[in-house]
């Protein structure tokens, strides 16, 4: 007997028809006689409406009561699922975060967790229950307040618990099959992968990816933690997220013995371009300008300079930043015009980033090749790029970026035959 841990989305949960899909599920796991674990997201789009609330009631709701009513949206999608699940046979006992031991730091909004100690969910588990646990959600270790934990935390609240209760497995259910190749929106071709490294999910993640949160990624890496994200909508096999080669061998796709060269495409839309037009090109211009954006916590993603000549040489030096701090960034620079010397500022919101990631570039020359051809031939104008490791990012236009994803898609070979199912939702 193994314990399962498994985690549904808000689009899962979206109506009652949905509650009752996902509770079949649930049971049909128990049956085959597992322990079950179950953490749920708020039903729907219950998040964003609550927040589209509480905004009208007031200008700006404290940080404190704006997570005690977004926290309300899991409570009811919990609760709905106990019953529905107890209506078909199996005992069910639902659990906040608080109750199901989700301890956190006092940061409303984007709490950390700092002890996870679910004592009543291993009880209730042992009294032969099934456990649905709220997701999201944490209570503050010194206030006792109840917290959230970022937009998306249901995933991480997911594998917090798996790690604790030392799950065998983390099913991550969503509303598409599995990790893609590409967005299927986008990329209709895109291929469901078998398995991905944690490494390469990392980079996903971090790029824009949706179909999961990065700190689930890199709590699941940290811990060990197996992931399984797949379709709640079908009983297929979705994809592996495999933490570390050794781990590979305990799942039950053979480890590869080659990495694949590329394992997808991920894009962003939410990042905006700031450039500081004629900047001296001397010494300490840079370390200046980012300094300035570092001590407002502004998150500088990809930076390009250009090169400088003549007498008096001067740069152009571009960035990007999420596009809610883009603001931010420029009122920073306007105001140490003076003091950086620069000849002006530009502010561009129409980009769109592009990550190709796979672990088969560290030992493969050629990949940038085939990428920056594959635009070439689509007359696709590369503004910037970055890379790491295991990925090469490039800025495009925004409205490009659709037809740049589906390119280099086809480019390195990752089309599918057919076309990919997407069921229901918005891409969670
Ligand atoms: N309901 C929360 C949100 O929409 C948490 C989650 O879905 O994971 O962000
Ligand atoms: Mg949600």
């Amino acid at each position: 007997m193994s314990l399962i841990v498994q985690k549904f989305g808000g689009s899962s949960v979206a109506d009652a028809d949905g509650i009752r899909r996902v509770a079949r599920r649930i049971v049909e796991t128990r049956n085959r006689g597992h322990d079950v674990v179950v953490v749920v997201s708020a039903m729907g789009d219950t998040t964003d409406e609550l927040l589209d609330l509480a905004n009208e009631v007031t200008r700006r709701p404290p940080a404190r009561e704006l997570d005690m009513l977004l926290t309300a949206g899991e409570r009811i999608s919990m609760a709905l699922l106990a019953m529905a699940v107890s209506g078909m046979g199996a005992p069910a006992q639902s659990f906040t975060g608080s109750q199901a031991g989700m301890v956190t730091d006092g940061a409303h909004g984007a709490a950390r967790l700092v002890e996870v100690n679910p004592q009543r969910v291993r009880e209730s588990l042992d009294e032969g229950n099934i456990a649905i646990i709220a997701g999201f959600q944490g209570v503050h270790r010194q206030t006792k307040d109840i917290t959230t934990l970022g937009r998306g935390g249901s995933d991480t609240t997911a594998v917090a618990l798996a790690a604790a209760l030392q799950a065998d497995v983390c099913e991550i259910y969503s509303d598409v099959d599995g990790v893609f190749t590409a967005d299927p929106r986008i990329a209709p071709r895109a291929r469901k992968l078998e398995q991905v490294s944690s490494e390469e999910m990392l980079e996903l993640a971090a790029n824009g990816a949706k179909i999961l949160h990065l700190r689930c990624v890199e709590y699941a890496r940290r811990f060990g933690v197996k992931l399984h994200v797949r379709s709640s909508f079908t009983q297929n096999e979705g994809t592996w997220v495999i933490p570390s080669p050794e781990d590979a061998a305990t799942s039950p796709k053979e480890i590869p013995l080659e990495q694949p060269l590329i394992s997808g495409i991920a894009h962003d839309r939410t990042q905006v371009k700031v450039t500081v037009v004629g900047v001296p090109d001397k010494p300490g211009i840079a370390a200046r300008i980012f300094r300035l954006l570092a001590e407002a916590k502004v998150n500088v993603d990809m930076i390009v300079q250009n090169v400088s000549t003549g007498d008096d040489p001067r740069t152009d030096l571009s960035f990007t930043v999420d596009e809610c701090q883009g603001e931010l960034a420029v009122s920073l620079l306007r105001a140490a015009e003076e003091k950086i010397g620069y000849a002006g500022l530009d502010y561009d919101d129409e980009v769109g980033k592009l990550s190709l990631v796979g672990a088969g570039m560290k030992s493969n020359p050629g990949v940038t090749f085939t990428f920056f051809e594959a635009l070439a031939a689509a007359n696709i104008n590369i503004d910037m790029i970055s890379t790491s490791e295991v990925r090469i990012s490039v800025i495009t236009a925004a409205d490009r970026l659709d037809e740049a994803v589906r390119v280099v898609h086809t480019a390195f070979g990752l089309d599918a035959e057919q076309e990919a199912t997407v069921y229901a939702g918005t891409g969670r």
